[in-house]
């Protein structure tokens, strides 16, 4: 059997072992047709029964959360945790609270994770899970209860040497603190290094809030390096105003651009003098309001409705950091376009299939998410390895090494492309350099 053969094999497998999971057949798609060229050059390999097991998560857990609402009514959510891989090391990966969060999607963003977490360099595994509970117009109070019910069951599972979850979309500060402060109470075990993105007083690391915007902005870095530009007087259009989102916008502006739009699920803001951060930060942060109401505070902006369409605003790069599936052929083509040079993934999987081949086929410099977002990933190491030694670092030194190990996963996408004789695809670079290592890892551990 050669390598095409072998590869289809298994996609055809997980199709149909996985029906209606798109979001998971999509990205195992993506990574396993990128490995051809790597199956070529290491024959041996299809033999070893690597993507067979590396397909199939090690463990899915999938609980009730019942929880009571402000009025006393009894409330149920999907609790889930997907377990992928741990050749690496602990399972690593984030919670994502949002009403779209289904068994697929927890999969893919697992599957992803291994790789990601592969290019960092750090010893950790890929894991993933969330629920299916919506944040949006819930009270404090009720937050708290979910997370607390949330854990009541999640404890079990997870512990600073097996899985470690931190945050992603809708689980920020708040709600890892509330999850964190009820795993303490029931183990009776101040064990820090159980979950990342913790509060700074209670063993969470300096940057790990800024870290994916930030990575992100220092992975585009070096892709303009590469082709002998730099971020200033660049105008660039950002996607979301979460976590990512914010703090791309604040690395990029602070090295000369200018970001003038930016988005919600509601729609998206265009303001030509450059948008004001501060603003966005009082309504996202302070308020968790709407992004239309940034025309409050700046009337001359404008506001429109419907998030696609963001990228019909000419702009030299992109990064489309709010969730997956934003930014589809008909965005791709419109970038392309109005001269967008550089698109970059500061969420996961943002960008479809055709948007990325698009991308590839108009010599649009692409960073894929799996490097390009690893920065927070990165941090949350960082985080674990401060609560190992029980030291706190300081903001500089953990910025220093998150733009360090940036550097490492951009070099090591951009080395892997170039040695497969396809330099500027970024894409099959990062999926075979993650993939090699996970591979090498399973192969010395045995059959398991
Ligand atoms: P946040 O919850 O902080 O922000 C998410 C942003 O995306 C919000 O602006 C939100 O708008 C928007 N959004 C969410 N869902 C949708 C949707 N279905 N359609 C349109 N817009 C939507 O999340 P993060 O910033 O943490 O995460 C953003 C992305 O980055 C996700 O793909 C996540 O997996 C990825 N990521 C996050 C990391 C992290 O460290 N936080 C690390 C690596 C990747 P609204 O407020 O209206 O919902």
């Amino acid at each position: 059997m050669n390598s095409q053969e072998y590869i289809q094999e298994i996609i055809t497998q997980v199709e149909k072992r996985n029906p209606n999971e798109v979001e998971f057949n999509h990205a195992v798609k993506e990574v396993l047709n990128s490995l051809e060229p790597y199956f070529n050059r290491n024959p041996h390999l299809i033999n070893k029964g690597i993507l067979e097991r590396i397909v199939e998560p090690e463990r899915q857990i999938y609980f009730r959360v019942a929880w009571l609402d402000d009025l006393g009514k009894v409330q149920v959510n999907r609790g889930f945790r997907v377990q992928f891989n741990s050749a690496l090391g602990p399972y690593k990966g984030g919670l994502r609270f949002h009403p779209s969060v289904n068994q697929s999607i927890i999969k893919f963003l697992g599957f992803e994770q291994i790789f990601k977490n592969a290019l960092t360099t750090l010893p950790m595994g890929g894991g993933k899970g969330g629920s299916d509970f919506d944040p949006k117009g819930k009270s404090d109070n009720e937050i708290m209860r979910f997370c607390q019910a949330f854990m009541s069951e999640l404890y079990r599972h997870i512990g600073s040497d097996v899985d470690v979850p931190a945050g992603d979309i809708g689980v920020g500060a708040r709600e890892i603190g509330y999850m964190y402060g009820y795993y303490k109470k029931i183990q009776n075990l101040h064990t820090q290094g159980v979950l990342t993105g913790k509060g700074i007083l209670y063993g969470g690391s300096l940057v790990r809030t800024q870290a994916t915007g930030y990575g992100l902005v220092y992975f585009v870095e070096n892709m303009l390096n590469d082709i002998n530009e730099t971020f200033k007087n660049k105008q660039v259009v950002v996607s979301g105003s979460g976590n990512v989102a914010i703090y791309a916008i604040e690395k990029a502006q602070s090295l000369g651009a200018k970001v003038i739009a930016c988005s919600d699920s509601n729609g998206y803001i265009y303001d030509k003098n450059g948008l004001d951060l501060n603003v966005i930060k009082k309504i996202k942060e302070v308020n968790r309001g709407r992004i239309s109401d940034y025309l409050i505070d700046i009337p001359n902006a404008t506001y429109v409705e419907g998030f696609r369409n963001i990228w019909s605003i000419p702009c030299d790069i992109a990064l489309p950091c709010a969730t997956q599936d934003e930014l589809d052929l008909d965005g791709a083509q419109q970038l392309v376009k109005n001269g967008c040079k550089i698109v970059a993934e500061g969420a996961n999987m943002p960008c479809t299939q055709e948007a990325v081949n698009y991308f590839l086929k108009h010599y649009v410099y692409f960073g894929p998410g799996k490097a390009a977002n690893a920065g927070g990933v990165a941090t949350s190491g960082l985080e674990m390895s401060q609560n190992s030694l029980r030291l706190s670092w300081t903001f500089e030194e953990v910025d220093q090494k998150l733009k360090q190990i940036m550097n490492e996963i951009y070099q090591s996408a951009k080395t892997t492309a170039v040695n497969y004789n396809d330099p500027n695809n970024l894409v099959l670079g990062a999926n075979i350099a993650g993939f090699n290592k996970v591979a090498q890892a399973m192969l010395a551990q045995g059959i398991l």
